[in-house]
């Protein structure tokens, strides 16, 4: 009998979600059936996805039931296993949530090579960030060399590899993130052309001086009065990609719109949403790539990893509304 502990879903938070949104509790998991495997979860990854899933509403998945583990893409080791596709010892990464042991069938499992990566940049670059920001970038928006690129919560998972992955295809990089060190990481570190500090900076303003000649793809994870600076700055047939609207995931009501959404007009703009898991089929043409530029020194992977297991979950959620992550968020059990 192998014991885990687990994080649930208490109570639907409004607003940032507390202590009253989790129960943390120990469970007993039974003996592994044919066809099975038993993980130790190694790391979690901690997304804003994960406030929506909170949430009572329609949307591309299900809630998180009242009750239920808490949702969440892991990287893990295979500890026992009745499944012949894995073996006791294999790197996997799996939704197997916020547990320290969990059993599955293997459905939705793969294999990572840690030969390769970090389990968190498996998460990172080479997760699902890496992912969102290599589709987002170049399926949603089309990126083509010498087009000037704005990118926002730039020092973030997804939006630190698009804006690297701009710079790699030739692209003029801007971030935009929270605080000058945040932003000196992006020009020194990662090397994008400039960086905004949205808490210290007019953005619109900063915008007309660092893209004088307008905006070709703006990759929007944050949404509210940012979006709206970008559209302000558009070039004629720009593409807005639509990743993430981080600004408003604790609100209770829903935000106005766009208040700037004519410059799609004015601009012959587009403005598309995506969902990254639609692309699951071609992730290994993404990996392959994003390894190379890894490995080429193209793109640096961030992670900024949390110590202290499953209980730390609630809190570690919370430094992504706060800025207060660099890189990928994980939490390490
Ligand atoms: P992340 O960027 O590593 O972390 C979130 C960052 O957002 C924070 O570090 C913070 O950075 C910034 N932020 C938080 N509140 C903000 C606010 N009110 N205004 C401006 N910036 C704010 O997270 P991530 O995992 O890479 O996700 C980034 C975005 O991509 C999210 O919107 C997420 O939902 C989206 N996403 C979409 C898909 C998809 O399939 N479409 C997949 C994965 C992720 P600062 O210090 O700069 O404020």
């Amino acid at each position: 009998m192998t014991k885990t502990q687990q994080v649930r879903l208490a109570k639907r938070p409004s607003g940032l979600s507390d202590a009253d949104t989790w129960e943390v509790s120990t469970q007993e998991l039974p003996a592994i059936a044919d066809g099975q495997i038993l993980v130790r979860v190694d790391f979690i990854s901690v997304d804003p996805a994960m406030r929506g899933w909170l949430n009572d509403v329609r949307s591309y998945l299900p809630p998180v039931g009242i009750g239920e583990i808490m949702r969440a893409l892991d990287i893990a080791t295979v500890v026992e296993s009745a499944h012949p596709d894995f073996a006791v010892g294999d790197a996997v990464s799996g939704m197997f949530g916020v547990s320290e042991y969990a059993i599955s069938d293997g459905h939705g499992v793969t294999k990572v090579d840690l030969g390769v990566a970090t389990g968190p940049t498996w998460l990172g670059a080479l997760g699902m960030a890496g992912m969102t920001a290599y589709f987002g970038l170049l399926d949603v928006g089309r990126l083509q060399a010498g087009e000037t690129v704005v990118v926002s919560a730039a020092a973030g998972a997804v939006g630190s590899v698009a804006g690297q992955i701009a710079k790699a295809k030739g692209a003029t990089v801007i971030g935009i993130a929270g605080g000058a060190e945040k932003c000196r990481m992006l020009t020194e570190e990662l090397g994008f052309d400039a960086a905004i500090d949205y808490r210290g900076e007019h953005v619109l303003s900063r915008l007309r001086e660092v893209a004088p000649g307008g905006v070709d793809v703006y990759f929007d994870n944050v949404g509210g009065e940012i979006l709206d600076a970008a559209l302000a700055n558009l070039r004629r047939g720009a593409r807005v990609v639509l990743c993430g609207a981080i600004a408003s995931y604790n609100d209770d009501k829903l935000p106005t719109g766009p208040s700037r959404y004519m410059s799609l007009l004015v601009f012959r703009a587009s403005m598309t949403g995506f969902v990254v898991m639609d692309y699951a089929d071609r992730y290994p043409e993404a990996i392959a790539q994003i390894s190379q530029w890894l490995a080429d020194g193209s793109i640096i992977s961030r992670e900024h990893v949390v110590e202290g297991g499953v209980a730390r979950f609630g809190e570690t959620l919370n430094m992504l509304f706060a800025g207060a992550n660099t890189g990928k968020l994980v939490l390490a059990v």
